[in-house]
């Protein structure tokens, strides 16, 4: 079946009640038939609800009609997109174990490797994106994971899918990617390799900016990489936070049951029903939007590039830009997304820029209906001398632009005047 259609239909069989709309589960718990029922869920001799911190009927639908999007096994829906990219670090790595991370990754990504995890004994190395072959000299036994996002915030950049998971493969590490900014509507990263794949659907699952959430998608046939995978033993041996359970005889997607069972269970930071309820309302018109996104981000950048004040424009899809034939080799006919950016002169330049536009709104998000402008050396990217800044690719001139649904004409006519203020 096609994407655009799964994103209607899979995952949800019409309930007692046969509606049309997946209906919102807002319930904490579920009750038992018996004693007997209830014992055989816990020992997962049979699957169903047991509390919604586990799992949730609305949830469930948000996370397999994902999963099925991406092409993979299983999903697991967070709190957060933070949650879900937390998740999947924590079920590869351990105390005294290390994920090699790209240096071009969303700001809390980044923290969450280089300070947060760092305090819970997983340490973080980096390599350019630009650049795989830096990976495998950072490999050592205790590497768990390599993490990098499909199409960078902010830095915009393509990874070349195929020659990371190749070094990963070869070396028997997995591989978690964030592909938020691209979708799967026009990237598959399972397909070219990867193992679990991240999202924070807080951006264009959602769509409108109504809700914060995450899920991470696992790959059909991952147990068979981890099983006997020496690097992997807290899915080998037994787990005894849960009756001895070895995860790797369970007939079910392991990486996401192991993450259920102790990461949910234990930590907790799960999603609400009802926001899983908003994310399927957005996955229904994904496809709709990304192609539209790609369309009017591609028609800005254009108008951008022919501009005399703009000094440079990054967008995967313009010719000129260095991502281009990654973008062509990995986004569904080369569709690029909604994330732009562009430089001017200098920090007083982008400034006035930004304050003089009328339809975008200066916002710290991506992913909305709505054009989004930033400022990153005013915002994000505050703390950070000019070097700093020049160094991870946010000159002080740069402006981000989240494309929206508007007419381009429009758009196009807002930054034009704004540039001429
Ligand atoms: N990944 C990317 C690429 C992001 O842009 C963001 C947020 O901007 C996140 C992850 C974090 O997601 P959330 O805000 O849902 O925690």
């Amino acid at each position: 079946m096609q994407l655009q259609t799964e994103a209607l239909h899979a995952g949800y069989d019409k309930d007692t009640q046969s509606t049309m709309a997946v209906p919102i589960y807002q319930t904490t718990a579920y009750e038992f038939r018996d004693v007997e029922h209830a014992a055989n869920l816990f020992a997962l001799k049979e699957l169903g609800n047991i509390y919604t911190r586990l799992n949730n009927p609305t949830t469930d639908v948000f996370e397999k009609r994902f999963a099925q999007l991406e092409g993979g096994a299983a999903g697991l829906a967070g709190s957060s997109g933070m949650a879900s990219i937390f998740y999947a670090i924590a079920n590869a790595a351990e105390s005294g174990d290390n994920i090699i991370c790209a240096r071009q990754l969303y700001g809390g990504t980044l923290t969450q490797a280089s300070f947060t995890l760092k305090r819970f004994g997983i340490s973080a190395r980096y390599f350019d994106v630009q650049n795989p072959s830096e990976i495998e000299a950072l490999i050592d036994d205790k590497t768990k994971a390599i993490f990098f996002e499909t199409l960078t915030n902010p830095s915009i950049d393509v990874a070349d899918i195929a020659a990371i998971t190749a070094i990963a493969k070869k070396h028997g590490v997995l591989t978690i990617v964030d592909n938020t900014v691209a979708t799967p509507v026009l990237c598959r990263p399972l397909e070219h390799g990867v193992d679990v794949v991240v999202h924070s659907a807080s951006k264009y699952t959602t769509g409108q900016g109504l809700a914060i959430g995450g899920i991470m998608v696992e790959r059909q046939g991952l147990v068979d990489f981890i099983k006997g995978n020496a690097r992997y033993p807290q899915f080998n041996e037994p787990d005894e936070s849960y009756h001895g359970l070895v995860y790797v005889d369970v007939p079910l997607p392991i990486f996401t049951l192991r993450a259920r069972l102790s990461l949910l269970r234990d930590l907790g930071a799960v999603v609400s029903p009802f926001n899983s309820w908003l994310f399927i309302q957005g996955i229904e018109t994904l496809s709709l939007r990304m192609r539209e996104h790609s369309r009017n981000a591609l028609a800005v950048a254009e108008f951008l590039e022919s501009h005399p004040l703009v000094k440079k424009v990054n967008y995967p899809g313009l010719k000129s830009n260095a991502n281009y034939a990654n973008a062509q080799r990995y986004f569904e006919n080369g569709m690029s997304s909604g994330l732009l950016s562009f430089e001017v002169e200098n920090f007083e330049s982008a400034k006035k820029i930004v304050d003089a536009t009328k339809l975008f709104s200066l916002v710290v998000n991506i992913g909305d209906s709505k054009s989004i402008i930033t400022h990153p050396a005013s915002t994000t990217h505050q703390q950070l001398s000019q070097e700093e800044l020049a160094a991870c690719g946010v000159p002080s001139g740069l402006i981000r632009l989240s494309i929206g649904l508007e007419a381009s004409e429009d758009l196009i006519n807002d930054l034009k005047a704004a540039l001429s203020v």
